[in-house]
């Protein structure tokens, strides 16, 4: 029970500094950036963490692409995942 509370408190946290709109729309975050105009939540990217919110799972080693191509953006349905192969 506790649990629940603290990861709705975490998801509470992270969507405050978000204005989010429709399916299609850019969602802007509104905290703290990083040198490339992304969104910085908890020691991630705020994009990251809203796609991981989302419920999906993002492999280590796998980064995300703005298909919109906002840096700033953190609509889960704009993001698309890239694996890294070496
Ligand atoms: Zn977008």
């Amino acid at each position: 029970m506790l649990q629940m509370i603290r990861r709705y408190e975490r998801r509470r946290r992270f969507w405050r500094r978000v204005r989010v709109g429709g399916p299609t729309e850019c969602w802007p975050w509104l905290g703290r950036t990083n040198g490339n105009g992304e969104g910085v939540h908890d020691g991630r990217t705020a994009h990251e963490y809203a796609y991981q919110l989302a419920g999906r799972p993002l492999p280590s080693g796998a980064s995300l692409e703005h298909r919109c191509g906002n840096s700033w953006c953190v609509n889960p349905h704009h993001l698309e995942l890239r694996e890294h192969r070496t």
